[in-house]
């Protein structure tokens, strides 16, 4: 398809929601691949010890490879440990092993322990128009790190009964990490997923969810989608995998709504990071 607008500044987009298989790891692998298949040099940072971003983007992250757990307690630079996406141009990948699960507790004893990650990412040199984070299902320092990174927040929310439940939790969180640690937060983007259009149920819940946060949804939904769960198991992205299936589209559609929204933002006044 065409290409997609880049920004004029570098968007720093922390992909949470504490409730897990709500489809963070395979939003942000395929926001991230579209991204990259349009003409963005993006980095995908791997916040969780499951790894599971790592996998989908075919990066060995057995235990004793250089990984963010390093760059978390400063053994390592970012630079040192992203690794490119093969098969993509342009996207690349800082990954997590399971000494990650350790790090939860490791830091708390660390100076600066809320701002680890953000010291990491200010001081990467690369130009990357984008840069994700995918969080683990929980709210821990990990997650506070990922906010203290970013300026946007995407919330990945499935089409049940019980999205809009304990989403209060994490708005209360970007509210402290914004009122304390990082003035600039903000939820900037809602996504449906695995949506299913046919039931009553999913329509009820997007159009709730669309009453909630007016303007943050994408007009974009992701079906429900056995290409999408596919894909990782190969090590792909849907988008590599079976670009032509409807899971392929829609990522590739809501990329292209992420990129027009930034098209259409400028970077805010202390923003001390652009380029491009
Ligand atoms: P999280 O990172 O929030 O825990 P995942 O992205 O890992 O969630 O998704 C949870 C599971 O659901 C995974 O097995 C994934 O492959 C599958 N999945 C995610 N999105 C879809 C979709 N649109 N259609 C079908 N399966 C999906
Ligand atoms: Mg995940």
């Amino acid at each position: 398809g065409p290409e997609m607008p880049r920004p004029s500044y570098q968007r720093k987009i922390v992909v949470a929601n504490q409730k897990g298989g709500v489809g963070k790891t395979t939003t942000t692998v395929n926001l991230a691949a579209a991204l990259a298949l349009h003409g963005a040099r993006v980095l995908v940072i791997d916040l969780d010890p499951q790894g599971n971003a790592s996998t989908a983007l075919g990066i060995d992250h057995h235990a004793q490879i250089p990984s963010i757990y390093d760059v978390l307690l400063e053994a390592r630079t970012l630079s040192e440990i992203i690794r490119p996406v093969e098969g993509i141009e342009g996207l690349y990948c800082a990954p997590a092993t399971i000494d990650l699960a350790g790090a939860e507790i490791e830091l708390v004893s660390l100076v600066a322990r809320e701002s680890r990650l953000h010291r990491a990412v200010h001081s990467l040199v690369e130009p990357y128009d984008y840069i994700f984070v995918d969080c683990p299902p929980s709210l821990g320092l990990l997650t506070v790190n990922a906010l203290v990174a970013c300026e946007e927040v995407l919330i990945p929310i499935q089409c049940e009964y019980y999205a809009l439940e304990g989403l209060g939790q994490l708005l209360r969180n970007v509210e402290l990490v914004k009122g304390h640690l990082n003035p600039r937060l903000r939820v900037s983007t809602i996504l449906l997923t695995m949506y299913d259009g046919r039931t009553r149920l999913a329509s009820q819940v997007a159009e709730e969810v669309r009453a909630h946060f007016p303007g943050l949804v994408l007009r974009t939904a992701i079906p429900r989608s056995v290409r999408i769960s596919e894909a990782p198991s190969y090590g792909q992205t849907v988008i590599t995998y079976d670009p032509a299936s409807s899971g392929a589209l829609s990522y590739i559609e809501a990329a292209r709504e992420m990129a027009e929204m930034g098209a259409r933002q400028q970077p805010q006044p202390a923003d001390n990071n652009q380029h491009g």
